[in-house]
Formats: structure tokens, sequence, C-alpha cells
């Protein structure tokens, strides 16, 4: 019987992949079209300072919608596209997007940075930069207005050939920062070898660290470590107000959570970051808005 029921579930298992496979298959040929017809759609997360309570920048975050399968996530079809090679045209797409987007914003919000994330295959292209420098002349945009978003475990692949690509986006002035910073095979040696900005503690740490003492201790250390090292502390994952307070009490320079603001589309955002009250004028005292 238990042969019998392990035989079973093997044809199950095997039934489930098949069916993962081809759904796969289908995913690609459809995720092909979508980005050569320009159906892809970019949403924005704010970065917000928990000092002040205003966006310092916003992360673009690719969303598709499947005619047929609704919402398909990033988790899935990311991969999917680095595999195939879509991933060049999907990046070019995103990294467009988001610096016209971006342009925009900025003639009300000076200082406002897009933040684009760049997947391992996009990090070995030595193409990248010119096509950087390319989408950033378009819109007329500094490179300063720029965030690129890289992981260390796709720098590790190809650490010389990585490392001339960042230098390279370095020089047209974007701003690096290291995504899920303690994850992976994260290793503090690369840290301190790449040409880095802005470090992003991963959410798992952030979202668990309410509630796990040794969580809120790895948090403190990577702050910690962030800024001996002169980076830019970013918190993400930040899912209520309890976990904020506690972050800024960490000196943690910025804050990404469903607490201050979801992915939202272009227009939405623009409608948020119009709520937000005035930044307080320098030598000014900080006066509460109106209620
Ligand atoms: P990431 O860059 O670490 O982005 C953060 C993810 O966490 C996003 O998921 C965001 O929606 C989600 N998130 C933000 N705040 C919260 C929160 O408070 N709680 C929870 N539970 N989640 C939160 P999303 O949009 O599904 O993206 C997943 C991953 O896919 C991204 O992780 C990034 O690695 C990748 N990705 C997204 N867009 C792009 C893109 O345009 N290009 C590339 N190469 N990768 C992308
Ligand atoms: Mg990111
Ligand atoms: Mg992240
Ligand atoms: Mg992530």
């Amino acid at each position: 019987y238990a042969a019998k029921r392990e035989r079973t579930g093997l044809r199950v298992w095997d039934a489930v992949d098949a069916v993962g496979s081809t759904r796969r298959l289908a995913l690609l040929g459809d995720l092909r079209r979508s980005i050569a017809a320009d159906e892809l759609a970019v949403h924005y997360q704010p970065k917000v300072d928990p000092g002040t309570g205003r966006a310092t920048g916003v992360e673009a975050l690719v969303r598709w919608h499947h005619p047929e399968h609704g919402r398909v996530v990033p988790d899935e079809f990311i991969p999917l596209a680095e595999q195939s090679g879509l991933i060049a045209p999907l990046t070019t797409l995103v990294l467009r997007t988001a610096l016209r987007d971006c342009a925009r914003w900025r003639r009300c919000r000076p200082d406002l940075t897009v933040a684009v994330n760049l997947s391992a295959r996009s990090l070995l292209d030595p193409g990248l930069p010119e096509q950087v420098a390319d989408a950033l002349a378009e819109v007329g945009l500094p490179g300063r207005a720029l965030v690129l978003e890289i992981t260390e475990t796709a720098v590790m692949t190809d650490l010389d050939r990585a490392l001339r690509v960042l230098h390279a986006l370095r020089r047209l002035g974007a701003q690096l920062s290291v995504d899920d910073f303690g994850t992976g095979q994260s290793s503090l040696a690369y840290l301190t070898r790449l040409p880095v900005d802005e470090m992003k503690i991963d959410r798992s740490f952030v979202a668990a660290m309410a509630a796990s003492s040794s969580d809120a201790a790895v948090v403190r250390t990577a702050v910690d470590l962030g800024h001996v090292l002169g980076l830019s502390v970013v918190a993400e994952g930040v899912e209520d107000a309890g976990t904020l307070e506690a972050l800024a009490d960490l000196g943690c320079d910025a804050v990404q959570g469903y607490h201050l603001g979801r992915p939202m589309p272009a227009e939405e955002l623009a409608a948020w970051l119009a709520r937000q009250v005035p930044a307080p004028r320098r030598g000014e005292p900080d006066v509460a808005p109106v209620p």
C-alpha cells in the first residue's frame, strides 16, 4: 500500500511539474509578445525619509497583466525572462518608462530619484552603460536621478565583468544600491569591493524584527555596518507603525513598505506625492499642517 501510494504521489508530482513547464513555455511566448507590444506596466513604491515622512525616491516595479492568467508576479516571469534573453528588452522598457515618469515628477520634486532593479544578466551586459546613458539623455535627466538596484548574488557570478559595468554606470552619475541585503550568498568581502552608495535590508528581517529579537539584532547590525561603509541604509517591507519607529530609532536613512505606500501606477504616485506636506524650509520652525 505504501509503495502504491508512493507511486501515485510520484505520478501526481510529475503531472504538476509537467503542467508547470507547459505554463512556463506558454508564458514565455506571451511575455515576448507583451514586451514587443509594450503591454507591461511599471508601478512605483515610495522610499521615505523616516524623519520627515517625505519621499526621497521611488522604486520601479514591473507589472504584467496577462489576458488569461491575470496578474503574473515578477518572481515568476523575471526568471523566465532571464533564462530566455528577454531580460534585455524588459530592462530597456522599465528603464525608459521609469526615467520618463521621473522626469515629470522632478519638475515639482527636483531631488526625487527613481530606482530600477537590474537582474544578473543585465549586470554582465557590457552594452548596459551606454543604454543607460542614452535613456538619460533622451529625457534630459542627470545620472544622479537614477538608482540601480543590484543583488550581490548577481555580481558574484562574474565579479570582474560586473565591476566594469558597475564602474561605468557610476561614471554616468547613477547610484548603486545592494538589494535584499542579508539573503542569498551575500558576503561581506564582496560588499566592501563594490562601488555602491546604498544598502537595502531584506524585508524578511524587517518584517520579523518586531517579534524576534535576533532579527532585530540583524537589522541593527546591518544599519551600523552600512553606515560604517558610508552607505545610505534603506529598510524594505515596513508593514506597521511600530517597525517604522524602531527603524527611525536605529538611524535608517529611508524606509519602504506597505505601511508607507504600496507600489502604485504612475498617476497614483503623482497624486500621492502631491498630498505630501511641503518640506519645511531651512531655518524656519517645523510647523504642523493646519488640520
Ligand atoms: P525587490 O526589488 O526586493 O522589490 C520588493 C518587493 O517587495 C516588491 O515585490 C514589492 O511589491 C514588495 N513589497 C514592498 N513592500 C512590501 C511590504 O511591506 N510587505 C511585503 N510583503 N512586500 C512588500 P514585487 O513587485 O512582486 O517584485 C518582486 C521582485 O521582482 C523584486 O524584489 C525584484 O527583485 C524583481 N523585480 C520587480 N520588478 C523588476 C524589474 O523591473 N526588473 C527586474 N530585473 N526585476 C524586477
Ligand atoms: Mg528592489
Ligand atoms: Mg528588495
Ligand atoms: Mg526581493
